[in-house]
């Protein structure tokens, strides 16, 4: 079934000479025969091919594949999931409304909310949903969306879909959670009934490190309205040849997830023992004190974590990734590379709109490497960094 979608769903073959690989359609506009076929393909847009800014054929064939891997009826594709998001957002709300927003989401999601809606006379609540009390607090009657992350990108913190979806569907609110991290492979958020989920296709999605896109995903009527609206008029779409790469990233989704998480398995076994680590952020973990929630809404975790490093500066920190070497220092994750990623020390405590982490806080996203590699890599780094506690005077 999941062989399927990647690799035949949306794959007419037969339409192009029996091409295994589908064609790119680099075409802004399509022609017709008479003025009653065009005006035809104008009235329905969200289905036909008119012009490129609403469809296009490759595009198409990439919504159909993730709107079934989401197990959702349709899915949108942007030019990033910052436009999608804001493209969800702008589809749920007016003027007059109000949004409750998790604490910590994806930075550029927090801007959105807290700077670019309140413009406009939205206003929002950010609570520390983990627990779906907090959610229920903050509604108010003017309530119309709760936007989630879960888990979110750097302290993997959950929330209860399930829960927050039972709180918001009665009520008529509509619920919207940004599913990066897991991919539809390890959660599906619409089976607990959330309504919009939002991809970061430059992520696992793609997986090789080559495209910026998003992903909406939801019910087709819900997404026809943000489709004539915000998609149409902001005009933040995929091109056709983004679109492509992705369906071909998606080709080998399932086994670079396997493997990643394998290796991400090894690479946590090592860290875990490891005297200079004090904690690692894992949803499922050991050290997860949402473990239960994790083992019950995902099917697992994927190749991004974090861990605290025992130290007492941030120089240590930096020293610590200075020292690596086949981890490369870089944002973003989900690709073919491994990464690290020193939030804190990189930012230098300055004021950010992300919500506050741990200091010492670092995050790496495991790769297609060999797991021997990277363990020892991460062992000469840890080594290396480990310097007498004199050696920090003045810091
Ligand atoms: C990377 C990331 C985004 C932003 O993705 P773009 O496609 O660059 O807009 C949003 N949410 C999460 C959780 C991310 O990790």
């Amino acid at each position: 079934m999941l062989n399927h979608i990647l690799n035949h769903l949306g794959e007419d073959r037969a339409a192009h000479f029996g091409a295994v690989t589908p064609p790119i359609y680099e075409t802004s506009n399509f022609a017709f025969p008479s003025v009653a076929a065009m005006r035809a393909a104008g009235k329905g847009e969200y289905d036909t091919h008119f012009y490129t800014r609403g469809n296009n054929p490759t595009t198409a064939m990439l919504r159909a594949k993730l709107a079934a891997l989401e197990g959702t009826e349709d899915a949108l594709v942007f030019a990033s999931v910052a436009a999608a998001m804001a493209a969800g957002v702008l589809g749920c709300v007016r003027a007059g409304e109000h949004v409750v927003a998790v604490q910590k989401p994806y930075a550029w999601t927090r801007v959105l909310l807290r700077d670019a809606l309140p413009r406009f006379g939205v206003e929002v609540s950010f609570v520390d949903a983990r627990d779906p009390r907090d959610v229920e607090r903050a509604l108010q009657s003017n309530t119309r969306l709760i936007v989630l992350e879960s888990p979110n990108s750097l302290t993997m913190e959950l929330q209860d879909l399930g829960a927050i979806a039972a709180l918001a569907g009665p009520r008529g609110i509509r619920t919207l959670c940004d599913n990066s991290y897991a991919t539809p492979l390890l959660q599906k958020p619409a089976e607990f009934g959330i309504d919009l989920i939002a991809h970061s296709a430059t992520k696992y999605l793609n997986g090789h490190s080559d495209v910026v896109a998003g992903v909406l995903c939801g019910p087709r009527a819900l997404l026809q309205e943000i489709f004539k609206g915000p998609l149409m008029t902001f005009g933040a779409i995929l091109g056709p040849f983004e679109a492509w790469l992705i369906l071909r990233g998606l080709r080998t989704l399932e086994v670079r997830l396997e493997r990643i998480a394998a290796t991400t398995a090894r690479v946590i076994e090592f860290l875990q023992d490891h005297p200079r680590i004090e904690r690692i952020y894992y949803p499922g973990h050991r050290d997860d004190p949402q473990r239960e929630l994790a083992l019950r809404q995902m099917r697992g975790g994927s190749g991004l974590l974090s861990f605290t490093l025992k130290c007492e500066s941030l120089a240590q920190v930096e020293r610590f990734c200075d020292a690596l070497r086949c981890f490369l220092l870089a944002v973003s994750w989900g690709g073919h590379e491994s990464l690290v990623w020193p939030m804190a020390v990189v930012l230098s405590g300055e004021h950010r709109p992300n919500a506050p982490v741990p200091w010492n806080l670092v995050r790496l996203s495991i790769g297609l490497e060999a797991p021997e590699v990277l363990i020892a890599d991460l062992r000469q780094a840890l080594d290396r960094s480990e310097i007498p506690q004199s050696d920090e005077a003045g810091q």
